[in-house]
């Protein structure tokens, strides 16, 4: 059983493909810098050992449609993919669901135009989503497709934790409230997590921390997410490659009036020159932590910064939730930098926190407890997978509908 997942930037389409009678990925790739002529698919098609072989292809593609083309003919040709029409289902990652889903939901043309209505939370993701998902309806009308929204994970956030403390009406009539991002890959850990401790995910108190170029923090209660660190947008929260996280929003009307910036103007800063990249000119962790070591003052500081604000979180959500099993390090920072883990997890002993630095070193982009012996909480480093998360989900909402558990609306 086959299924496909598509993730569709303005200039870029992700894809993977899975057997999910093994769960193993067949094959997955990344088409970039479409309308471009310097368009080009980087594949990665599993081998006999197990192991992914990379190919890089090139070739002029204009549009996403023509992109979702030639992604076909890459499958066909790498023999992952031979008749798309043998697909189970589709799977879309759609980044903005606002209140409207609590869960993914077979794709129709009124899912279709919901997301769209819903383009206002999300200018930036949400355009591109819908592309991929009308391209991949036209060219395969008999696939039946999943939209499976990264805000889903968290519509279990109580209302006194996603209110802002605004005007009552902004919500009511604006949707201004905390939606929270990255639900995939903090759903999927936390179920990894239970599984490594022997726990059902119904007892599961956790803290996910996915740190990537995006990075996002979540308390997890009893399997459920009930508080996360990105807010109506992702600008929210921890610091980021480029991104600010939490800053004073007053400085907003201080640099409009003081700094003659306009408000398009602190936006993109915002977004797209604060974070790690705002202060030390970098956004890559890895290049940072190389730059620390040669005793660059400023590398250092946005390091420190960067897991002093997780230690803020981790000690809030320690509040949020009472009792923690584990905290769980992952995305292409938590995953692979024993640096970032350990500057993170010291000095928080008074919380039962306790790291085992020689099960840390040895932790790189596998699952593994890296905690001390004395540790009252679990220390856990999963690799993600927010792929084979949309994968299950599509799997679930077609076998339900399938069983008459759901009505298609026409
Ligand atoms: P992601 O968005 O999940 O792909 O993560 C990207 C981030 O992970 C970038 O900041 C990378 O520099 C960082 N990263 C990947 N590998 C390492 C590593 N070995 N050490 C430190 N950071 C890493």
């Amino acid at each position: 059983m086959k299924v496909a997942i598509i993730n569709c930037g303005s200039s870029s389409i992700k894809y993977a493909v899975f057997d999910m009678n093994t769960r193993e990925m067949l094959g997955s790739g990344l088409l970039e810098r479409i309308g471009t002529q310097e368009s080009r698919v980087r594949h990665r098609r599993r081998n006999d050992f197990g192991k992914y072989d990379e190919i890089l292809m090139h070739a002029p593609v204009s549009n996403h449609a023509e992109g979702f083309e030639f992604i076909l003919s890459v499958t066909a040709k790498m023999r992952i993919l031979e008749d798309p029409n043998e697909l189970f289902g589709i799977g879309h990652r759609v980044v903005h669901g606002g209140e409207a889903y609590n869960g993914p939901v077979l794709i129709d043309r009124k899912v279709t135009s919901k997301i769209r209505e819903l383009i206002p939370l999300a200018p930036l993701h949400n355009p591109a989503n819908i592309e991929g998902i009308e391209v991949a309806l036209k060219r395969l009308p008999q696939v039946p497709q999943v939209a499976v929204f990264d805000t889903s994970f968290h519509a279990t956030i109580p209302p006194h934790a996603f209110h802002y403390a605004l005007p009552y009406r902004l919500y009511e009539e604006h949707h201004v409230r905390r939606y929270g991002f990255h639900g995939n890959s903090h759903c999927y850990v936390a179920k990894r997590a239970a599984a490594m401790l022997g726990k059902s995910i119904e007892s599961l108190n956790a803290i996910t921390l996915h740190l990537g170029n995006g990075a996002s923090a979540t308390a997890i209660l009893g399997g459920k997410s009930v508080d996360t660190s990105m807010g109506m947008t992702p600008l929210e929260g921890l610091i980021m490659g480029t991104r600010s996280g939490d800053v004073d929003p007053a400085i907003h009307f201080y640099l409009l009036r003081e700094a003659g910036m306009s408000i398009e103007e602190v936006e993109s800063m915002l977004n797209s020159q604060s974070g790690l990249k705002g202060i030390c000119g970098n956004n890559d962790m890895r290049e940072i932590g190389g730059l620390a070591e040669k005793n660059d003052q400023l590398a250092q500081l946005a390091m420190d910064m960067f897991c002093y604000r997780l230690k803020k979180y981790i000690g809030a959500y320690f509040a949020v939730l009472g009792r923690v099993d584990a905290i769980i390090f992952t995305g292409g920072i938590g995953e692979n930098s024993r640096v970032i883990r350990s500057a993170t997890c010291r000095g928080l002993s008074g919380l039962g926190i306790v790291m085992d630095e020689d099960k840390n070193n040895g932790a790189l982009g596998c699952e593994a407890e890296v905690q001390d012996g004395q540790s009252d909480v679990k220390i856990l480093v999963i690799p993600t997978n927010e792929e084979l998360e949309i994968a299950d989900h599509t799997v679930e909402t077609i076998t339900a509908l399938k069983n008459g558990a759901v009505q298609l609306k026409p």
